[in-house]
């Protein structure tokens, strides 16, 4: 199939956050020709958040989305979340894009977590739709499920239509091909879910073996995801948005020049992706 449109790679700034603080990232990104950035809270918060909003907007970068609300389970979960959507809106972001954390500390009850997050993503639900922010949910591999409850995107787009039955736009689901590439209803689930409730689209790659369960991602293009078919099932529903390289390695990709980093990013999504 044709190679992605180089106009649709956005950088998730995990990708680089052990070398550059955000303005770095965003200066990275005007000068490698990335048009979209994906930041995340502690690195707005750095910058300051007036700071962050001027720069991207300097830079002509689209903000593909915050990273991130969610873990429901969390004591300040009301209130971190209404606060973070007051900042994806203040950066103009795509998306608040949700890890709904897991069981609270000490429990078993992964239903009753689970319940939890429906209630909580329907109590900011009102307050993201007033503030124009759609909220996307991000289903987790399972061997993450105490960072995320919400494993696949079947799950998630449960979650969609139990509270936004009306496909309204302020609710929807960010699909990381790192968490979903292993699961057979994939494909049928991308259908399902349509353009509509295809907010992000996060890239990276699966390594053989993975020797860390947060933060060994791979390059895209050195594991074993295929990318290519991934995102000839999205496009086929319509998702036009950007492709956002999300890369945790701890032990490779944080260790290298992050110029170096980008500019690997930029030739691997045009042959692997
Ligand atoms: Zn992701």
């Amino acid at each position: 199939m044709a190679s992605p449109d180089p106009a649709r790679l956005s950088l998730n700034t995990a990708t680089i956050r052990k070398q550059w603080g955000l303005a770095e990232a965003i200066e990275g990104c005007a000068r490698h020709g990335i048009r979209g950035i994906s930041p995340w809270r502690d690195q707005v918060a750095g910058m300051g958040l007036a700071k962050a909003v001027e720069a991207t907007r300097a830079a002509g970068l689209t903000v593909t989305g915050l990273c991130r609300g969610g873990f429901f389970s969390a004591p300040n979960w009301r209130d971190d979340n209404l606060r973070a959507i007051e900042e994806a809106h203040e950066l103009g972001a795509s998306c608040l894009v949700l890890v709904v954390g897991g069981m609270p500390q000490g429990s078993k009850d992964l239903a009753g977590a689970r319940s939890q997050v429906r209630d909580g993503i329907g109590s900011i639900l009102p307050h993201a739709r007033a503030a124009g922010v759609p909220l996307a949910i991000e289903p987790l591999h399972p061997m993450q499920v105490e960072r995320a409850c919400v494993n696949t995107l079947e799950q998630a787009l449960d979650l969609c239509d139990a509270l936004d039955e009306r496909k309204s736009g302020a609710l929807g689901v960010a699909v990381d091909a790192y968490h979903l590439w292993w699961d057979p209803k994939l494909e049928a689930q991308i259908r399902r879910a349509g353009a509509e409730r295809i907010l992000a689209y996060h890239i990276c790659d699966w390594l053989v073996p993975t020797r860390d369960l947060l933060n060994d991602r791979g390059m895209m293009g050195d594991g074993v995801i295929d990318l290519p078919r991934i995102r000839s099932w999205l496009e086929r529903e319509g998702y036009a948005g950007f492709h956002e390289v999300e890369i945790f390695s701890e032990r490779d990709w944080w260790k290298r020049d992050p110029d170096e980093v980008l500019t690997t990013c930029k030739e691997r999504h045009a042959h692997f992706c």
